[in-house]
């Protein structure tokens, strides 16, 4: 097992990292840029080193630096979290190189996931249902307009190499496409240096459901269930639960053993998450992601296990340590995830948190690095920490969720909390009965 680690990230998920190695015996190294001298990572972390000023392109994205920070500090591995360099095949090449240990996928699965277009291909061939779309890219209109005319409208047009929900605009109509595939062509090629683009049907009223799974260099490949992520604003997920309410046992034990399967059928390693959408009793896969997952308290909560320890036990070359079989899935579980924005305007709100008191008790986990003296600096996103609830059933997981969402305070800045308890009392999502355009209908008053 690794002696020490070092931690590529800041805020909630370097904490997260850090705990996790810290039970396994496990030293670690923290970095951070020079915003974040006192952020609540580097005080915890058995070491530090700043690696740049405060924009990421030159701290947390900087990989010479980053290098440098292992070879000073003798870190052995390097934990990615999510974001930054989370999914840069390049970087896991790179650390390979300087035999450091990447805690993730291989690069060559990081590479293939990077690319949606070949992701889908990929996944099509292992026996995984796909959203019906073009066969690989659209690069003209005369060619857009024929997959519109299979596929029936409205029609989705996504960029190859999306993430955060960019680069995706709706088309309803054909007069509207040649407009939607510039515009998202424009949006690619800023966010991402890429506009190649693909299409797919725009499904009306799906969920968000994604399948959590892990794989060891043993041969083993399990899945550990779903997540309902479904609730979501601009393509961006902002509850999650666990389980989904629109799945039964069944339907789990299915669509879990296909990705599992699948999984095994392409020799991933690590831990990943399937993306689908669900529709009418049918799973539609939309992409995977080959990182740990901002949402992965909720799959810990219900089945016990850490997935931040089996990830490093599996970059250690060791198995994972349990079998499907010993996977048994406890009540429910749901995620908040607070950030420093206004509950109405989403308007960022960084600056110095004045009152901080987290919710506690039975059920109740809170990651965060947030402080009452803490300054949120500018630059970075705005998740300032997640407010995870269990309880042995939806009912008992809502009413405890309530309770800690009154009992959380964070003061001097403006948070999403007032949006979550606004949303505990919609009948709607007490009955967890909404699909993924669901929180926008809901939001439409505040416009
Ligand atoms: P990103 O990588 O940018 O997050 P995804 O492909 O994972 O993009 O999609 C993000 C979200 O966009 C989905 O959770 C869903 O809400 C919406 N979405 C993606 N594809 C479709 C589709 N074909 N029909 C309807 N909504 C979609």
């Amino acid at each position: 097992m690794f002696e020490k680690v070092l931690i590529a990230n800041r805020g909630e998920i370097a904490l997260r990292v850090h705990r996790a190695c810290q039970e396994m015996g496990i030293k670690t190294v923290a970095v951070h840029s020079t915003a974040d001298e006192d952020a609540m990572h580097v005080r915890l972390a058995d070491e530090s080193v700043c690696i740049g000023p405060p924009q990421a392109s030159e701290s947390y994205l900087n990989i010479p630096a980053l290098i440098s920070a292992c070879e000073i500090t003798g870190a052995e591995a390097v934990h990615p979290g999510y974001g930054f360099l989370s999914e840069n095949a390049r970087f896991a090449e790179i650390l390979t190189e300087h035999d450091i240990t990447f805690i993730g996928p291989t690069a060559d699965h990081i590479r293939l996931m990077g690319d949606k277009i070949a992701a889908k291909a990929a996944v099509k061939r292992l026996g995984i249902p796909v959203v019906p779309g073009s066969e690989g890219g659209v690069t003209t209109d005369a060619q857009a307009l024929a997959v519109a005319e299979e596929t029936g409208y409205p029609v989705l047009v996504k960029a190859a190499s999306g993430g955060g929900g960019r680069g995706m605009k709706v088309a309803r109509s054909a007069a509207e496409l040649p407009g939607a595939l510039s515009a998202a062509r424009t949006e690619a090629k800023a966010a991402f240096g890429d506009d190649t683009l693909y299409m797919e049907k725009y499904l009306s009223q799906p969920r968000h459901i994604e399948v959590q799974v892990v794989a060891d260099s043993h041969g083993h490949a399990v899945h550990l269930g779903e997540r309902d992520c479904s609730l979501q604003r601009r393509h961006q997920k902002v509850l999650e639960e666990a389980p989904s309410p629109a799945l039964n046992d069944a339907a789990r034990a299915e669509i879990g053993a296909i990705v599992s399967k699948a999984m095994k059928g392409l020799g991933y390693l690590g831990v990943g998450t399937i993306e689908f959408l669900y529709e009418n009793g049918e799973f539609f896969f939309i992409e995977m992601n080959t990182r740990l997952q901002v949402e992965h308290p909720v799959t810990e909560a219900i089945t016990g296990i850490d997935l931040v320890r089996e990830q490093i036990r599996i970059a250690a070359g060791l198995e994972m340590s349990f079998t499907q079989e010993e996977v048994t899935f406890s009540g429910h579980a749901i995620e908040c995830r607070i950030n420093a924005e206004h509950s109405q305007t989403f308007m960022p709100s960084p600056g110095l948190i004045t009152d901080y008191h987290t919710p506690g008790g039975l059920g109740v986990r809170v990651d965060s690095g947030a402080y009452a003296g803490y300054r949120i600096p500018p630059y970075y996103d705005s998740l300032i920490g997640k407010l995870i609830v269990h309880g042995r059933n939806r009912n008992e997981c809502l009413m405890r969720l309530r309770r800690s969402l009154d009992e959380f305070v964070v003061d001097g800045v403006d948070t999403t909390i007032p949006l979550f308890k606004e949303l505990m009392a919609e009948p709607e999502f007490q009955n967890g009965d909404y699909h993924i355009h669901w929180l926008e209908q809901f939001l439409e008053k505040y416009n």
